[in-house]
């Protein structure tokens, strides 16, 4: 059993103000610690469940966060900010089942805590396939593409409620709740491991058991992107494939999920280059 594990930060336990999760700030380094033991509770129960190898893949800001001399000795990091599939680099390598651990609603979908899309200072809105997407459903895609399943989702209750509604058989560990995009009412980080291990064996048996099926997206898959300014999409449509469908608005269609991504994956990249005029 092969299980791949895509780490955030602002859903992690006790996660409710931007500082805590930026680098540089004096929290961060209190903050980047929990979410490497909340990575740490979810391996440790996928163990307990038997699985054989477990990749984490750091996904939050620069992807340099969890600390690797702190991480599970039984697990691989990958870590660094260059990629092709953002948040679920790797997940073309072959595995039975994905994890998210510490994922957070999308930007405006309700008071979720830090609630935000990607990119949040440059994406108003992402909709795959005119439906309104969260990383959760943007990287299921993703792990769906290579015929993985989401086995366990952990974070915001927005986020993990959505999830349900999304991933057959998905298990759900919410740590917090969101009151405002900026306050929370949150499990301590302690209890909160002891949820996310105890989830993480009973998605693994879930996965053993066939109650899970991965998450496909319907092709030609489309994806649109509302930016909050009008630049990143004026300079996105130097890539062939990406419409300028308004303003601050893109369209991408491809035949392939996977080819779809890379190209709104590469629109954010220039996107968040654009957006403050420093090309
Ligand atoms: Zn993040």
């Amino acid at each position: 059993m092969r299980v791949y594990i895509s780490v955030d930060m602002e859903g992690i336990s006790g996660v409710v103000a931007g500082k805590q999760v930026q680098s540089g700030e004096k929290d961060y380094e209190r903050f980047r610690r929990l979410m490497t033991l909340e990575a740490n509770a979810a391996v440790e129960g996928a163990l307990d469940a038997g699985a054989s190898e477990v990749v984490v893949s750091d996904g939050h800001g620069p992807m340099t966060n969890l600390l690797v001399e702190e991480l599970d000795p039984a697990a691989r990091l990958i870590s660094g900010s260059n990629r092709l599939l953002g948040q679920m680099e790797g997940i073309d390598r072959g595995f039975d089942v994905a994890f998210f651990v510490g994922y957070h609603q999308r930007e405006g979908g309700n008071d979720g805590v830090l609630n935000h899309t990607l990119l949040g200072k440059i994406v108003y809105e992402v909709r795959v396939n005119g439906e309104p997407a969260d990383e959760a459903m943007i990287n299921a895609g993703l792990a769906g593409a290579f015929g993985v399943p989401i086995g366990l989702v952990t974070g915001d209750r927005g986020v993990c409620e959505e999830a349900q509604k999304r991933f057959r058989g998905v298990v759900i560990a919410p740590v917090k709740e969101g009151l405002d995009r900026f306050t929370g009412i949150t499990l301590t980080p302690e209890k909160a491991r002891v949820l996310i291990r105890e989830k993480a064996v009973q998605a693994i048996h879930a996965t053993r058991a066939g109650l899970l099926s991965p998450y496909r997206v319907e092709e030609p898959v489309t994806f649109e992107v509302d930016f909050k300014r009008t630049s990143p999409a004026h300079m996105c449509t130097l890539f062939p494939g990406v419409e300028r469908v308004s303003p601050r608005t893109i369209r991408i269609i491809e035949h392939d999920y996977v080819r779809g991504f890379k190209l709104f994956w590469g629109c954010l990249i220039v996107g968040a280059a654009s957006f403050e005029g420093i090309l």
